[in-house]
């Protein structure tokens, strides 16, 4: 655990008790300060009390006392509306941070403080996790002491203090970026930008502004690692280039004359100018489809100036185990591949997936995001049939009508019958059952993990023997 002694001897506010809101209340306790607190939830507002937090209605707060307020990056900050303790906390003149805030002042507060640690920071709207996790890998199977947290496993208070070994690699939020405006990384990676969480953050400009911001905040002698794929990192890359900020172009498809690129199904390294093939990417198994070659490549170059050999990091790179819910083979049943896309919450996301495999039996739906399915229609060629389930289901039928065969499922667990009965009727030589939602999972699901494990168990109930599915025993 990290001690945040930025607030010693006085009161802060925590709102919103979950995983990291919990780490900010055994932190700033740790590092000497007072803490009240809020959860709307009676459970998380236990757990808050446990951890020595004073639990207190926030309409009761004492403002003027109240040194700063940690919020939660589930509470809106701004849109669709400020929530009305972050307006009661501007009116007060109060700061609103995130833990991340909190970890930034300690760790970062004092340049030529020893063992100030290398932090790496990575956002974007798709690969965030998987570039995260891959970036850990590499540097732990190369020596170092891989602090991985953030928006994905442990709160970033909760990691371990700095060693001398020590880098943090941190998965970074919009909404934590929102509430971090010391973080001063010395890595920042930006894998991409598309249309997500439009809802709290506005508008596509806002969006962009907020990834872009973590960026702006690498100091002079860091460097910036981006995603150019898409417009809105090709427009960032353009506006980063400059005298005081190195910025390093990464691609997927694209020679880049400098920078780091993957085309052919092989990773180049061309950062000083020069092409040299680091790597062929299916030696990576657990990293499949280009999408996956995108977050190979921005881990490569977030790794570069910490491990010298290319080889050495192209070795850690084909020993990636992976990530659960992020196209994870969980079983097979005869010929058919069952393959979980929980995380895919969004249609860029899904779109990754549809284009890996040819004979598609797609289960998608949950609670729909702006824009549907809509964006793709080019790989409805590759659907069998889909199966839809949640709220969603009824836009994404009048998507596909008369483009794709469908059924309306309603339930995960009656896709997965349906999609595997007809997936071993099909003889097709490798047909896919595909959850990759396009979807929150909120109307079902608590969250994308327990919809993808729901999937896993859904599928060993399966029986083991596609006559049985083809039969429809299953049903
Ligand atoms: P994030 O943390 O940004 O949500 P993940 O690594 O968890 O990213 O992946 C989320 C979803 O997006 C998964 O369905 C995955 O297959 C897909 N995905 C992963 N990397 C990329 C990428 N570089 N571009 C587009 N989609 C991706």
């Amino acid at each position: 655990m990290i001690a945040a002694h930025a607030f010693t001897g006085r009161t802060v506010a925590v709102f919103g008790l979950a995983r990291t809101g919990l780490g900010a209340v055994r932190s700033l306790i740790a590092g000497g300060a007072q803490v009240i607190a809020w959860d709307d939830n009676s459970a998380a507002r236990d757990a808050g009390g446990v951890e020595g937090a004073e639990i207190m209605p926030w309409r009761e707060w004492p403002w003027e006392t109240i040194a700063a307020l940690i919020l939660s990056p589930g509470v809106p900050l701004t849109h669709p509306k400020p929530h009305e303790v972050v307006v009661h906390a501007n009116r007060a003149g109060v700061a609103v941070i995130g833990d991340v805030e909190l970890f930034a002042r300690e760790i970062r507060a004092d340049a030529s403080k020893p063992g100030r640690a290398p932090v790496i920071a990575i956002t974007g709207t798709n690969g965030k996790s998987t570039t995260t996790a891959l970036i850990g890998h590499i540097l732990s199977t190369n020596g170092f002491d891989a602090q991985i947290g953030g928006n994905i496993g442990k709160s970033v208070l909760e990691l371990a203090s700095p060693s001398a070994r020590s880098v943090y690699v941190l998965e970074m939020s919009s909404f934590q970026i929102d509430l971090t405006p010391g973080l001063k990384p010395d890595i920042a990676v930006l894998s991409n930008l598309s249309a997500d969480h439009l809802d709290r953050h506005g508008s596509m400009e806002n969006y962009t502004a907020i990834k872009q911001r973590l960026l702006n905040q690498v100091p002079k002698d860091g460097q910036a690692i981006v995603g150019v794929d898409d417009a809105f990192g090709a427009a960032i890359f353009t506006q980063l280039q400059g005298p005081n900020i190195a910025a390093t172009a990464v691609s997927v498809g694209k020679v880049l004359g400098r920078g780091i690129f993957a085309v052919d199904g092989a990773l180049y390294d061309a950062q000083n100018g020069q092409a040299e093939k680091v790597m062929t990417l299916s030696d990576a198994a657990h990293l499949p489809g280009a999408h996956n070659w995108q977050n190979a490549a921005l881990a490569f170059a977030a790794t570069k100036p910490f491990v010298k050999d290319n080889r050495a990091i192209a070795t850690a790179i084909a020993s990636f185990p992976g990530l659960a819910h992020r196209m994870e083979d969980v079983g097979h049943i005869g010929k058919t591949a069952f393959i979980n896309d929980s995380k895919a919450t969004n249609a860029d996301a899904t779109a990754r997936a549809l284009a890996v495999y040819p004979d598609i039996f797609w289960i998608a739906g949950g609670k729909p995001k702006s824009g549907g399915i809509d964006e793709l229609t080019s790989y409805f060629s590759r659907i069998r049939r889909a199966y839809l389930i949640g709220e969603a289901a009824h836009a994404f039928a009048r998507t596909l009508d008369g483009k794709a065969p469908y059924e309306m499922s309603g339930t995960l667990d009656a896709a997965v019958v349906s999609a595997a009965r007809d997936a071993a009727a099909s003889n097709l030589p490798q047909p896919v059952v595909l959850l990759s939602p396009a979807c929150a999972s909120y109307d079902q699901f608590k969250d994308f993990e327990q919809r993808g494990d729901a999937f896993r168990a859904a599928v060993a109930r399966l029986p083991q023997d596609a006559h049985l599915l083809k039969s429809g025993a299953a049903s």
